[in-house]
């Protein structure tokens, strides 16, 4: 059932299944750390890689394999590689593909852990990174060096929803001799695909919106077989490797993918469209409205704005806390991508290791909020946001 005709609504509930004998129509999982072979030649094909099959759990299992199945059909990749979180499969991306002595650049606007991981760890072994801005593609092209291997962005950005033009960035890569990949975290395959663009990688923490409902880490590295080997090797050596029942959850999960980045999307439209008319809203920033300083390209490379809103309140962080504080529907949390909306404050939370100068000129100012808007209904939203304006 891999047929790459068929529709994104299909391929996320019928691809990846394989049954067992017993012909089951729900999902089975596989909780066992190894696999017993028929014969000692039989195990010996099998770890030769003569006979393809499994041989322990740290390399693959069937639910892993079922999982990576379905995101590779969903993301038009021929190969992917799961593993235990999103922050593990950057971390393999960067040590299957590239050596000390290599560069990297990256846009400035990605998540904090990353830039932390490209900083503190990756930087410890050789590698360095230069940090660009997320819209300009000449800025990516003057940072180019003899040794630049791997150029990273996310799009749209985490809290500002900056959006990155990712086929003038695969193109830049491509003349510089580097690999582009793309945290696709934000809109999932439903609503953009970074490979259709040019990108030779893409980076899912399936902790987000693959899972929909906040109940297990996840993460996936996808691409073509031969980029794919390189970042199997660092998983099976390593083994930062998804768990049977978390790859069962994920995969269940993608049964309503489309769906819910659907009606994601239209209530975060909603939302940001209300929002924008609203006095106490100095601005409002979400690729779907035609304010959005990206608009026209956001439209041509996602097929909607997706479930991310960010907005400025006039009176500074007192305000802010005071409508974060007077929320009773939405959960004060910096996850997103559940079906639960979230409400956070970037600048004392997930920015607030940066400098207020920093900040500033990153662009999250005090009165900044971000909401990921989740599946209740729109109209309860607003009014939950009304009783702290
Ligand atoms: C959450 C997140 C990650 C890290 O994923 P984990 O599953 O938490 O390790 C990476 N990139 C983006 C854009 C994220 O939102």
């Amino acid at each position: 059932m891999n047929d790459d005709t068929l529709h994104p609504e299909t391929l996320a509930i019928r691809s990846g299944i394989h049954r067992t004998p017993f012909n089951e129509h729900g999902d089975a999982m596989y909780l066992t750390s190894s696999f017993v072979f028929d014969t000692a030649a039989q195990a010996a094909a099998r770890f030769s890689g003569a006979e393809p099959g499994m041989i322990y759990a740290r390399f693959t299992n069937p639910g892993v394999s079922a999982f990576e199945e379905r995101l590779a059909a969903l993301e038009g990749a021929e190969r992917c590689v799961a593993f235990a979180s999103g922050m593990a499969a950057i971390l393999a991306t960067v040590m299957g593909l590239m050596k000390a002595g290599e560069h990297i650049v990256a846009s400035r606007s990605i998540f904090g852990s990353t830039v932390q991981l490209f900083n503190n760890i990756i930087g410890k072994f050789g590698i360095e990174t230069t940090f660009v801005s997320p819209t300009d593609p000449e800025e990516w092209r003057n940072a180019v060096r003899p040794n630049t291997r791997l150029f990273f962005v996310e799009s749209p950005s985490n809290p500002l929803t900056e959006v990155s033009d990712i086929a003038a960035l695969a193109a830049i890569a491509r003349e510089a001799g580097a690999l582009l990949a793309v945290d696709n975290c934000f809109c999932t395959p439903i609503l953009q695909k970074p490979l259709a663009l040019g990108a030779d990688i893409i980076i899912h923490s399936a902790t987000k919106y693959i899972d929909g409902q906040g109940r297990v880490l996840g993460g996936a590295v996808l691409g073509s077989q031969a980029l794919m080997e390189g970042v199997y090797t660092f998983l099976r050596t390593a083994g930062p490797t998804l768990s049977a029942f978390n790859a069962w959850v994920l995969f269940k999960g993608m049964e309503t993918l489309e769906l819910r980045m659907r009606q994601h999307s239209a209530n975060a439209l909603a939302l940001a469209t209300w929002l924008e008319a609203q006095p106490q809203v100095a601005r409002v920033l979400y690729p779907g409205l035609p304010s959005h300083p990206q608009h026209a390209l956001a439209m041509r490379q996602q097929t909607t704005g997706g479930g991310i809103v960010a907005f400025e309140l006039r009176g500074g962080k007192e305000a802010a806390w005071r409508l974060i504080d007077a929320t009773q529907i939405m959960s004060i949390t910096a996850n997103l991508g559940d079906v639960k909306t979230t409400i956070t404050h970037p600048a004392s939370t997930t920015h607030s290791r940066m400098t207020p100068e920093q900040r500033a000129a990153a662009g999250i100012s005090d009165g900044l909020i971000r909401i990921a808007v989740g599946l209740e209904h729109v109209d309860d939203l607003k009014r939950d946001l009304l009783r702290g304006m």
